[in-house]
């Protein structure tokens, strides 16, 4: 049994949005201190691989070997690989750079070996120097999908091939009802000194994670203690589709929509200042709500941002 004081922060996180706060977070307090539950709702097999979007958007973060302008992948990547497995497989819409897909072969034959994904990413992140502790929000598969007028599609492949455009229909979480949290997860909630939830897609990021069995019990029981940023500024997202899934389940898309999708577990809520005048509305679900400039366009605003979060008594 882990020795557990209360000195670390629990993060909820999906993948590029949540990397760029991370990224603030690990320059403003222990990269140690901090506990990152990430989801895998995104997770896919392709080529073979057992790829995980998201584990590895965050651990090539934390291991300061992100591509920053792409916000996923290595830096200085080639894809020399890739135009050959295009000619080997009918999936032309997939990038993985070379590097990338070393990481892709490593979890995939630890994977055969009968490790866990917990246990993987806890092997990649010893590896890369990563000093966070990444924990995959289940070890069983999940896989999300989406109904759409074409069909079932990945959201891998909606999200890349698709570029999100077709409507909607209804989102799937195959697996979720299996899925567990990672063992000592439900203690660190307990424990934790703040549980903090990234700017994510709160439907197919942050969403999936909570449907894991107990999670989402045990952050109502932790409520006051529980902070949010939104990802939503002034009705849209800064990037990707948030905004449109939130839609398709007949949110408003707007951090007043995010805050009414967290209401049961979330005590304190930072809002972009654009959105100020929101507030009172927000407050009205008994949210304390704080503005901040939450636009991370530099090394810099991330840092004041975690700051800022860490700060609020
Ligand atoms: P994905 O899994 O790679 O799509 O990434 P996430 O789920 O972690 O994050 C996507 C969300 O991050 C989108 O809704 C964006 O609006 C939000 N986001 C990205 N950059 C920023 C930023 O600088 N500030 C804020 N407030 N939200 C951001």
């Amino acid at each position: 049994m882990e020795n557990m004081n209360n000195d670390f922060y629990l993060i909820l996180a999906g993948g590029v949005g949540a990397a760029k706060f991370i990224e603030g977070l690990a320059n403003v307090v222990r990269p140690e201190s901090l506990k990152i539950i990430v989801n895998t709702g995104d997770d896919i097999e392709l080529f073979g691989l057992n790829i995980c979007p998201d584990l590895d958007i965050i651990t090539y973060t934390l291991a300061n070997l992100v591509d920053k302008e792409k916000g996923w992948g290595f830096i200085d990547e080639s894809f020399n690989s890739l135009s050959i497995l295009k000619k080997y497989y009918d999936i032309g819409w997939f990038n993985a750079g070379d590097k990338d897909l070393a990481t892709h072969i490593y979890r995939t034959d630890l994977f055969k070996q009968g490790y866990t994904k917990a246990e993987i990413t806890k092997k990649i992140c010893e590896k890369l120097n990563v000093k966070s502790h990444i924990i995959p929000m289940c070890n069983e598969n999940v896989e999300t999908y989406i109904d759409t007028p074409k069909g079932e599609i990945h959201f891998e492949e909606y999200f890349i091939k698709e570029c999100c455009e077709p409507e909607i229909l209804n989102v799937k979480f195959k697996g979720i009802k299996n899925a567990k949290p990672v063992d000592m997860v439900l203690e660190y909630i307990k424990n934790a000194k703040k549980i903090i939830i990234c700017p994510s897609n709160p439907i197919v990021s942050i969403g999936t994670i909570l449907r894991v069995k107990g999670i989402k019990k045990s952050l109502i029981k932790e409520r006051k203690k529980v902070y949010a940023i939104s990802p939503i500024i002034k009705g849209t997202t800064v990037k990707g589709p948030a905004d449109k899934f939130m839609r398709s389940i007949g949110l408003e898309a707007s951090c007043v929509g995010v805050a009414q999708f967290y209401r049961d577990f979330l005590g304190n809520f930072i809002i972009d200042n654009k959105d100020c005048k929101l507030k009172p509305k927000i407050e009205e679900l008994g949210i304390k709500t704080f503005c901040f400039d939450t636009l991370m366009t530099n090394l810099n605003k991330k840092k004041e941002l975690a700051q800022f979060l860490i700060n609020i008594e």
